[in-house]
């Protein structure tokens, strides 16, 4: 092939991606940039406005909730330092599932500090068995690359990193492998109990998607429903979300940094329920939802 024609080709694959319907979750990824902060305690913010990273500061090591979007690592690297951190103390990654805007930058801190990956077992498996539901094809980039977990998570599981013992539990329905984690962090003075949730996105719950999988008795949403169940009823004053909408991030940072001697407004001992009954309804809605049967 000529440089001529490979970069014809390369202009045609561009095109393809751009004018593709997921574009815009990967190009000018600058422009979610958002300045981190400390939601509380040991506990901060690094994501952008769209895909959450969390990181507990554990005594012994950052631990890092999910790893960005695919395409958003310099992003992240830039916003651990500015936060005050750095970005060679993240020892560990928990992922919340396996997809695409989720684990960006995993293989990167594995590389480059060693970070330990940590992934659920049914995420994992669709790694290996399924690796086109991760829809890593869709980042733009076919440098991202699937990995094998350094540890695989279970349903029950209890695992401690420095100070912090999290427990987890699966939650099936917008991947197989969706985890629910509950941990406590701390401000010094008092503690408080965090509550994670790895997927709540009905676009891998459409009739379309389920067909095409094999699903075609939707038994899927079922599990979506029994799931939130599952973990609804568990201790949680502070609801941490793997994408900003699902707290409203976004306004209650601004109301936080205005306002720094109000309540903290991601103190919330309702939150929890209050998001996962409203999910439990909207999901039962979809299933009644004629066009969607
Ligand atoms: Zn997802």
């Amino acid at each position: 092939m000529s440089m001529k024609t490979e970069y014809a080709d390369y202009l045609h694959r561009q095109r393809e991606l751009k004018e593709g319907s997921n574009a815009r979750f990967f190009a000018d990824q600058e422009s979610r940039y958002v300045e981190p902060f400390q939601v509380y305690g040991n506990l901060y913010y690094v994501g952008d406005s769209w895909v959450c990273v969390h990181i507990v500061d554990t005594g012994d090591g950052l631990l890092m909730f999910d790893a960005g979007n695919c395409g958003a690592s310099a992003v992240l690297i830039h916003s651990i330092w500015k936060m005050g951190l750095n970005p060679e103390d993240v020892r560990w990654i928990i992922l919340s599932h396996g997809h695409m805007d989720h684990f960006g930058a995993a293989n990167f801190f594995r590389r480059m500090f060693g970070t330990k990956i940590y992934l659920s077992e049914p995420d994992s498996r669709m790694f290996r068995e399924h690796p086109e539901q991760s829809m890593v094809q869709i980042s733009g980039n076919c440098m991202d690359e699937l990995f094998t977990p350094d540890v695989e998570i279970h349903d029950g599981d209890v695992m401690e990193f420095g100070n912090t013992r999290i427990q987890f539990y699966l939650v099936p329905g917008h991947t197989e492998g969706c985890i629910a984690c509950f941990f406590d962090v701390t401000d010094g003075k008092e503690k408080k109990r965090v509550g994670y949730y790895g997927g709540f996105g009905f676009n891998t719950l459409q009739k379309s998607f389920l067909e095409e999988i094999g699903d075609t008795s939707y038994e899927m949403r079922k599990i979506y429903l029994n799931s939130l169940r599952k973990v609804r009823d568990e201790k949680v004053e502070l609801f941490m979300p793997n994408h900003t909408a699902d707290v409203d991030l976004l306004n209650k940072r601004r109301q936080m940094l205005q306002h720094p001697d109000a309540p903290n407004p991601f103190l919330d001992d309702q939150a929890w329920k209050k998001y996962l009954d409203g999910k439990y309804d909207k999901m039962r809605a979809l299933m009644e939802d004629p066009a969607q049967n």
